[in-house]
C-alpha cells in the first residue's frame, strides 16, 4: 500500500528552500558532474522508470535522450545550466508520476522542435507519430507571427490536442514545474508574472485531471513565488511542532484498534497537508497562525462499502464535528477524485481530519488521468480520460471562439467556477457553479437553447434566470416539445438580458451567435468597412466638417491600437467603437497636429 506521506515533496524534491537538503537542480547538476554518473546522466530517469515499469524499453529513452542533447548542446538555461537539463529534469517529473515510455521519450524530446532545428518530419521519421503529436501538441505558435494572439492560440492547441491524447496536458504540467522551481533566475517581475499565469489556467487544469500529486507541487511552488513571507511563515511552522508526530502516531494507533474492532481491514497513515492548502485554509479563517489540523489517510482494503463501515468505526470512536462530513464516493468531484471526509474530536480534544477511501480510489485521487498509465494491468478501472466531461465540454465550445482571447477568457471562466452537477430528462450534467436553466438548455444543444421558454427546478417552476445548485432535478420546456402554451405574438427565440445571467461559455456563445446571425445576416467585411465610413461621414457632417484625405483616419486607427483602418470602421459599424467619440478625436487631430 503506497499512502504518500510527504508533502509538497511527492515528485522529485519540492522546493529551493535554503534549509532543504539537496534540490532537485542540484541532484541534477551534481548528476551531469563528476559524481561518477558522468558517462550516464539518464541512469536516475530509466531506474526510475523501471521501478514502475519493470519491463519498459529503456533503449528508446536513450535514444531520445542522446537526440535532445545533441540537438540543445550549446544553449543554456537562465541559470547557467546546459539546457539539457530542463528536458531531463521534466522527463523525471513524468517518470516519477509513472506515465509511460512514450511520454518520457515526448517529454525529452519536448522543447526541440520549438528551440532548435529539429523539425516535426525529422520527429516523426525518428519516434513515430504518437511521439510527434505530443511534442506538437506542446509546441508554442510563434509570437512573431501570431503576435497577441500567440498564448491564447497556444493554449486552444495543447487543448485540442489533449482531446486526442490526455498526455500532452501531463508534459505541459511537468514541463511548467521545472520551470517554476527554476524561477530564481528570473527578475521578480517575471517571476510574478509566470506564476500568477500558472495559478491561472495550469494549476486548474491539473486539478481537473486529477493529478494531486503534481497539483500539490505546482500549488507550493506558486505560492514560495507570489507569497515568499507567507511560504517561509509556514515552513517555519511545520518544521517547529514539538509532540506533533507523536500526537499522529498515537491517533493512528488508536484508529487502527478502533477498525480492527469493527472488522475492517484497513491501513492507517498520517496526511499532511501541503503547504498552500495550509495557507489557504489560513487566509480564509483569518488566523494569525498557521491553521493546520492533524490529518489520517485511511485506505481499507476492501469494496467501496467498507469506507462506510470504516466510517462508523471512526465516529464510534471519537465524536464528529457536525457539518464537516463529506461524501465524494456518492457525489464525487469532476476530477476523479473519491473519498469520505470527516473532521472529529480526537485525544486530547484536539480536531483531526480524517481521509477514508479504497486503494483504488486512493491511486485515483493521487494520479487522476496518469492513473491508467501508472497501473496499466488493474482491470476493470474506469479510463480515466473518458471521464473528463469538462474537457468534451471545452473541446465542443472552443470551435465557436472565433478569436483567441475569446477563448482563453472563456476557459478562465471555465475553469475558475466550482463545477455542479444537475439532472434533466434522466442523465446527469455537469455545469460551472452558479449556472441557470438557460445555461443547461444551451447545453442539451443549440435549438433547444435557442428555444427554451421555461423551467421547472426539483418540481417547481422558476425563473429562467435562477441559479442552480448542485444535486437539483431540471426540467426544461421549449417551444417546440407542446408541454408550453406559445401566444401567437410573444417574441422568439433568445433574449437579449441572458446574456445577463448565463454562466457557461456554450451558452455566451451561442446566444451572441445568434444575436450575431440575426443582425446583419449575410453582411461581408466590406460592407462592414462602407458602412462605418458612412457612419463616420455622416457624424462629421453634423459638425460642419468632411474629410479631404484618410491620412489622419490611418493615423487615429494607428493611435487607437488597431492594425489598419479597416478594421476601425468595422469596429464602428459594429458599434465596439462610438462615431461621435471617434469624430471628436479625428477633429482634435486634425486641429491640433503632433
Ligand atoms: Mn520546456
Amino acid at each position: 500500500m503506497d499512502v504518500d506521506a510527504g508533502h509538497g515533496a511527492a515528485l522529485g524534491r519540492a522546493l529551493p528552500t535554503p534549509s532543504q537538503d539537496m534540490s532537485f537542480t542540484r541532484r541534477l547538476r551534481s548528476l551531469l558532474s563528476f559524481q561518477g554518473n558522468d558517462d550516464d546522466p539518464v541512469a536516475t530517469l530509466t531506474r526510475t522508470h523501471r521501478s514502475i515499469h519493470p519491463s519498459a524499453d529503456v533503449a528508446v529513452v536513450r535514444r531520445s535522450y542522446a537526440i535532445a542533447e545533441s540537438m540543445h548542446r550549446g544553449q543554456f538555461r537562465k541559470s547557467g545550466d546546459p539546457y539539457i537539463t530542463h528536458p531531463l529534469a521534466v522527463a523525471q517529473i513524468c517518470a516519477e508520476l509513472g506515465m509511460d515510455t512514450t511520454t518520457i521519450v515526448a517529454a525529452l524530446l519536448h522543447d526541440t522542435v520549438e528551440d532548435t532545428s529539429y523539425t516535426l518530419e525529422a520527429l516523426h521519421g525518428d519516434f513515430g507519430p504518437e511521439v510527434t503529436h505530443l511534442v506538437d501538441g506542446v509546441t508554442k505558435f510563434d509570437k512573431a507571427y501570431y503576435g497577441k494572439a500567440a498564448e491564447g492560440e497556444t493554449i486552444r492547441k495543447m487543448i485540442v490536442a489533449a482531446g486526442k491524447d490526455v498526455r500532452v496536458l501531463v508534459i505541459k504540467l511537468a514541463d511548467r514545474l521545472h520551470n517554476m522551481r527554476t524561477l530564481d533566475a528570473r527578475s521578480p517581475a517575471s517571476r510574478a508574472r509566470i506564476a500568477t499565469a500558472t495559478l491561472d489556467v495550469l494549476v486548474p487544469l491539473c486539478d481537473r485531471l486529477g493529478i494531486q500529486a503534481l497539483k500539490r507541487d505546482l500549488d507550493d511552488v506558486v505560492l514560495f513565488h507570489l507569497e515568499p513571507d507567507a511560504y517561509a511563515r509556514i515552513d517555519a511552522h511545520v518544521k517547529d511542532r514539538p509532540g506533533w508526530n507523536e500526537y499522529l502516531t498515537d491517533v493512528s494507533t488508536k484508529a487502527r484498534t478502533a477498525l480492527r474492532r469493527s472488522r475492517v481491514d484497513a491501513a492507517v497513515t498520517p496526511r499532511p497537508r501541503h503547504y498552500y492548502s495550509i495557507w489557504k485554509d489560513t487566509v480564509a479563517g483569518n488566523h494569525n497562525v498557521p491553521l493546520d489540523l492533524p490529518r489520517i489517510a485511511v485506505v481499507v482494503d476492501g469494496p467501496d462499502t467498507d469506507c462506510y463501515a470504516a466510517l462508523g468505526a471512526i465516529h464510534g470512536r471519537w465524536r464528529p464535528v457536525a457539518g464537516r462530513f463529506k461524501d465524494f464516493i456518492a457525489s464525487p468531484k469532476n476530477n476523479l477524485y473519491r473519498s469520505l471526509h470527516t473532521t472529529v474530536v480526537g485525544p486530547e480534544g484536539r480536531l483531526v481530519e480524517v481521509l477514508i477511501r479504497t486503494e483504488t480510489m486512493h491511486r485515483y485521487s493521487e494520479y487522476g488521468v496518469a492513473t491508467t498509465y501508472r497501473y496499466p494491468k488493474v482491470a476493470d478501472e474506469p479510463p480515466g480520460a473518458d471521464q473528463l466531461t469538462w474537457l468534451k465540454r471545452v473541446l465542443d465550445w472552443q470551435q465557436d471562439a472565433t478569436d483567441a482571447g475569446q477563448f482563453l477568457d472563456s476557459l478562465r471562466c471555465d475553469l475558475a467556477e466550482g463545477q455542479i452537477t444537475v439532472f434533466a430528462h434522466g442523465n446527469a450534467y455537469e455545469l460551472p457553479g452558479g449556472s441557470t436553466p438557460v445555461d443547461l438548455a444551451y447545453e442539451l444543444g443549440p435549438q433547444q437553447g435557442d428555444q427554451c421558454l421555461a423551467a421547472t427546478i426539483n418540481g417547481r417552476l422558476a425563473p429562467l434566470s435562477s441559479p442552480l445548485r448542485d444535486g437539483d432535478v431540471v426540467e426544461i420546456f421549449s417551444e417546440t416539445d407542446g408541454h408550453v402554451e406559445v401566444e401567437p405574438n410573444a417574441p422568439r427565440g433568445p433574449r437579449k438580458e441572458w446574456l445577463g445571467f448565463v454562466k457557461s461559455s456554450q451558452a455566451q456563445m451561442q446566444i451572441n451567435r445568434y444575436f450575431d446571425e440575426k443582425k446583419e445576416p449575410g453582411i461581408s467585411i466590406a460592407d462592414k468597412v462602407r458602412l462605418g465610413r458612412a457612419t463616420i461621414g455622416l457624424c462629421l457632417r453634423k459638425h460642419d466638417r468632411g474629410l479631404a484625405s484618410e491620412v489622419p483616419l490611418r493615423r487615429l486607427a494607428e493611435e487607437l491600437g488597431y492594425p489598419d483602418l479597416e478594421t476601425l470602421l468595422v469596429a464602428v459599424c459594429e458599434r465596439n467603437l462610438e462615431p461621435d467619440a471617434v469624430v471628436e478625436q479625428l477633429i482634435a487631430l486634425v486641429d491640433h497636429p503632433d
